[in-house]
């Protein structure tokens, strides 16, 4: 058999956005926002390249890029990490996680997995010959049963994968969760991959917990982060890992023979921006304000939100209006009601089913009011 994924169809998010597009639907399905990103920023890209900086960036990435990322994570997480060995540019966040995957996961390692979860993690592993553990998160708080991981930690577990702000449901990891962690990675000498895309994208004053501020994690694991997700330009697909030198080092052995490097003036231009740090330090409140007003808007509607804590999303419930399986009502309100949602059972192998889908927020106010509008008629 050629195939390593022969249970792999298309991705939800093309399946999603394609639908949106033949039925003309408001698309607030796949996770990308329908605003630009700075002018600034896109005013220092473009000087970088009349600059004459358009040839290979450095394989681990340009230094300025990974300076200013080193200030930004003293600046909010209070840790050192060195720009020389520690940092590596990536082409997107989705390449970042896939590639600390293909580092250190061999055939028969065990990877434990919460669903729902993103949903390239599952073939990330497979393809790499790994087996995916499975834990579900509790429901609808979607938090984590460490009772449940310690019971399924085996010989062959190698690494633990976390996601905080967690897509698609919005919650995050709490202090608890963090103690945890740290007793089982002692304990076991796991390896951690951190996928904290959506960092900035936090709420109601909460704190991100990420796995940069745990020295005691963080000598074990593969932090991963998105510009995309957090500078409104998911389509430049520029993001980084973090990790210690150690492990740094054989990333970059994967990462040079995946794609060598990324390209250089988005470098530029994103090192010049970071120079600012107001840029990231007003994305939570930026974000709040819309998650609220989309909750606000929703009021009006037959939909009930769970809570979101982070993220570009918005997870409901519809047991008010049908109760026909997500999937199905996903496509029907694409079609029917010309507003398009990723149906939540995607992201659990077995398809399981909640009655649960996720709307993204990321959006101009005047679309969330147009599909506002057509949400009450449902
Ligand atoms: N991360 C985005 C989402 O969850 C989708 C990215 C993609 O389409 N691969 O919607």
């Amino acid at each position: 058999m050629i195939s390593k994924l022969p249970d792999v169809g298309t991705t939800i998010f093309t399946v999603m956005s394609s639908l949106a597009a033949t039925h003309q639907a408001i698309n607030l399905s796949q996770g990308f926002p329908d605003y630009d990103c700075s002018d600034e920023l896109k005013a220092l890209v473009n000087e970088a390249m009349q600059q004459g900086h358009n040839q290979y960036a450095p394989m681990p990435g340009l230094m300025p890029l990974r300076t200013a990322i080193a200030e930004k994570i003293s600046h909010l997480y209070r840790q050192s990490v060195s720009p020389d060995t520690e940092i590596t540019i990536t082409p997107g966040g989705t390449y970042a996680i896939f590639t600390a995957i293909a580092t250190c996961i061999r055939p028969g390692d065990e990877v434990i997995i919460f669903e729902p979860a993103y949903d390239s993690y599952i073939p990330n592993v497979l393809v790499n010959g790994g087996t995916p553990v499975l834990i579900p998160l509790s429901f609808p708080e979607y938090r984590i049963n460490w009772n449940e991981v310690r019971a399924k930690i085996t010989p062959r577990t190698k690494m633990i994968m976390l996601n905080t702000p967690h897509n698609p449901t919005g919650s995050i990891l709490q202090e608890n969760d963090i103690r945890e962690l740290e007793k089982l990675v002692e304990e076991f000498n796991l390896l951690v991959l951190s996928d904290e895309v959506y960092e900035h994208l936090i709420f109601d004053g909460a704190q991100h917990h990420s796995i940069l501020r745990y020295p005691a994690i963080y000598r074990n694991s593969f932090v991963t982060f998105s510009f995309g997700k957090v500078f409104h330009n998911t389509g430049w697909k520029m993001g980084y890992c973090v990790a210690p030198e150690h492990l740094m080092k054989e990333y970059r052995k994967v990462h040079q023979y995946l794609c060598f490097s990324v390209n250089t003036p988005m470098q530029y231009g994103l090192a010049r921006f970071l120079e600012t740090p107001s840029h990231y330090l007003e994305l939570p409140a930026f974000y709040q304000q819309k998650r609220d007003y989309f909750l606000e808007l929703m009021k009006d509607t037959r939909f009930t939100p769970l809570a979101s804590e982070g993220s570009y999303f918005q997870l409901m419930k519809y047991d008010r209006i049908s109760d026909e399986g997500d999937k199905d009502f996903a496509v029907r309100m694409t079609k029917d009601f010309g507003v398009a949602v990723i149906p939540v059972s995607a992201f659990y192998r077995d398809g399981k089913d909640n009655h649960v889908i996720r709307f993204c927020f990321a959006k101009k106010q005047a679309t969330l009011e147009k599909a506002a509008a057509k949400l009450r008629q449902i």
